[in-house]
């Protein structure tokens, strides 16, 4: 690693996963204008959100996050936004009623664009072209024109990624987050679902809860905390060129920050030693989230936390475990005895979605959704049985009722998943599933 940081010094470290663009002088305007663009997140709510998770790393509150695989221009809809918030918020109200924890929420939203590929190029009928690798980059058509890399997608995507932040704060802080409108989050495609019976039971008790204290005086309208939510953004940071461009040093602290969202992650493919990305990561002062896989070494875990969070603040660390049903049980115990002999503050948060991923007789890419519950079952026995505290979830989802994980109680079969695949990368919990798993998950948070 370079001995001094620069929001640039990721560019003499190996930087995977990226495109190469033909027309560098593109790209360089591009960046300059990126540059001059308002930051869409101010290092205030960083720290905000960073204080929330120094609340999850000491066992005080729970991580819930979620949204696309990946965002596209083509899923571009308010109500898109809407519906993925509204669960999003009906998940936490279940898991605060259940745990009696506030939740911090988190969405894999407003800038999850750029997604990283297994192979560089993708063959269909012996035609072999470079993959797609997120709207921020090229398309998704099979074509050579498609793919090619173009970085005006980045201008199209920081457009978009302010619209959908705008909105989610509207809603977040002006009235439609209020849990006085608790039974109207249900959507109408839930209304005859178990699901929807559930949740509206659940949402009886909050407005008995809410009638008690108006009583006593206190209402949504004059307390901030129940007419509204703290809600915040978070997308792997993976096109570092983007990225650098909305690196801005807060003037405040003289720190620098990455404003293009409130929390980064860095992903599985590119968090080893050495990494052009753990290098950008480390110098900026967001909180910043690590996927952790099975090929993981818990001596290689600890050098990158010592790299990413030397002073060692809580708060600043979230590991996002992914292992799959099969292997975490084996798996992760190694990793957590180490961050625990270390004495490392971390949030220990459960992707129980990438290391499940399997191919449909009919060739759909899915996730069934009782191998994804195995999983959170098997991330909360570790930590039980380790005396860590697992913390938090990370799910690919969508308020859409689309088809592409199956199971569940409103179960989708194989030949289901036909119906409306929608997803433009990895498949995603529909709005029913969400609320199922938060409902499972909050008794498992009893247990
Ligand atoms: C993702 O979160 O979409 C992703 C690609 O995850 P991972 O890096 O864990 O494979
Ligand atoms: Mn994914």
């Amino acid at each position: 690693m370079a001995a001094k940081w620069t929001p640039e010094s990721w560019r003499s470290q190996e930087g995977i996963q990226m495109p190469e663009y033909r027309d560098t002088a593109a790209l360089a305007a591009v960046e300059a204008q990126l540059g001059q663009f308002p930051p869409l997140v101010f290092a205030g709510e960083a720290r905000s959100l960073k204080a929330e998770l120094a609340k999850v790393t000491a066992g005080e509150a729970f991580l819930l996050q979620g949204g696309d695989c990946a965002e596209s221009f083509a899923e571009f809809h308010p109500d898109n936004i809407r519906d993925t918030f509204r669960v999003l918020l009906q998940m936490a109200v279940v898991l605060t009623f259940a745990s009696k924890l506030p939740v911090v929420k988190v969405g894999r939203m407003a800038g999850q664009f750029a997604k990283p590929r297994s192979a560089g190029t993708e063959t269909i009928d012996g035609v072999e072209l470079p993959s797609y690798r997120g709207d921020n980059v090229n398309d998704i058509a099979f074509t050579a024109q498609a793919r090619e890399p173009d970085p005006q997608r980045m201008i199209r995507a920081y457009n978009q990624s302010a619209a959908t932040l705008n909105l989610l704060r509207a809603f977040s802080t002006g009235g439609y987050a209020s849990l006085d409108r608790v039974h109207g989050w249900m959507l109408d495609f839930m209304g005859r679902s178990p699901l929807a019976a559930k949740f509206d039971a659940v949402a009886d008790r909050i407005g008995e809860a809410l009638d008690f204290m108006r009583a006593c005086g206190l209402s949504p309208e004059t307390v901030p905390q129940l007419g509204g939510t703290s809600f915040y953004t978070s997308h792997e940071a993976l096109l570092l060129p983007f990225e650098q461009a909305l690196t801005r040093q807060d003037s405040l602290t003289g720190d620098w920050y990455d404003t293009s969202a409130h929390m980064l992650w860095i992903g599985d493919r590119t968090r080893f030693e050495g990494s052009a990305h753990v290098e950008y990561l480390r110098g900026i002062g967001n909180p910043i989230g690590m996927k952790c896989g099975p090929s993981l070494e818990p001596d290689a875990l600890l050098r990158l936390l010592d790299l990413l969070n030397p002073a060692r603040e809580a708060g600043r660390i979230t590991l996002i475990t992914r292992y799959g049903h099969e292997k975490i049980e084996a798996g992760l115990p190694r990793l957590v005895r180490a961050v625990m002999r270390e004495g490392h503050p971390v949030v220990w948060s459960c992707d129980p979605m990438h290391g499940n991923v399997i191919k449909a007789a009919n060739g759909y890419k899915t996730r069934p959704f009782d191998r994804i519950l195995a999983e959170v079952r098997g991330f909360f026995a570790v930590h039980r049985a380790e005396g860590s505290f697992g913390g938090g979830i990370h799910c690919e989802m969508t308020g859409q009722n689309v088809t592409e994980c199956t199971g569940g109680a409103v179960a989708i079969t194989d030949e289901g998943l036909a119906d409306r695949y929608h997803t433009h990368c990895d498949p995603r919990l529909n709005a029913a599933q969400s609320l199922e798993l938060a409902f499972l998950l909050a008794e498992m948070l009893n247990e």
